[in-house]
């Protein structure tokens, strides 16, 4: 489930962090930034999406008039799709990215990730679930958990011994 409870008794929460074309050679400093943030990753996986695997994925957009441009340029090249795991983990990761469009970032919240890396309301850095339900949603369209899909390039760290 999106939850796991350490020793001590605490719920931490497991949310998608998804890293953008744009930004896919900043991946360091964007795992840098989700460490500080103690949070740790736990399950990564670089990939392509297709056109429709890109509509797919942001299928609520799909009446916008940013949708086009957004699936054109989610699938324009490699991804990484990161699950990532603390307390809070959802909102402390959107909180991280900072606002939508890069520009407001800057303003608005300049330690932000978008503020550092972000090029505009589109080229943005990164994606995070906007909920729980999103998340387990989001987590299962990259790292499928049905069984008969057969092998898949997704490295998993379970066992941490830190939470
Ligand atoms: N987007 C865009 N133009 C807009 C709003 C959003 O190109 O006016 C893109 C941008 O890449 C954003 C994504 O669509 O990250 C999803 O939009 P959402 O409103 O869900 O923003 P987010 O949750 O990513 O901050």
């Amino acid at each position: 489930d999106q939850y796991t409870r350490n020793k001590l008794g605490s719920k931490k929460e497991r949310t998608l962090a998804l890293i953008k074309p744009d930004v896919v050679t900043k991946i360091g400093d964007v795992i840098e930034s989700i460490y500080s943030s103690n949070l740790i990753v736990t399950k990564a996986k670089m990939t392509r999406l297709s056109w429709s695997q890109a509509a797919d994925f942001y299928m609520e957009h799909q009446s916008k008039p940013f949708f086009n441009n957004l699936v054109q340029f989610m699938s324009s090249g490699s991804v990484v799709a990161m699950e990532i795991m603390g307390d809070e983990a959802t909102s402390v990761w959107r909180k991280l990215l900072g606002p939508t469009d890069s520009a407001a970032a800057r303003k608005e919240a300049p330690q932000s990730i978008r503020a550092h890396f972000g090029t505009d309301g589109l080229k943005n850095v990164g994606h995070g679930s906007d909920s729980l339900d999103a998340a387990a949603r989001e987590l299962e369209f990259f790292f499928p958990s049905t069984i008969g899909h057969g092998p898949s390039n997704t490295a998993t760290f379970t066992d941490c011994t830190c939470c």
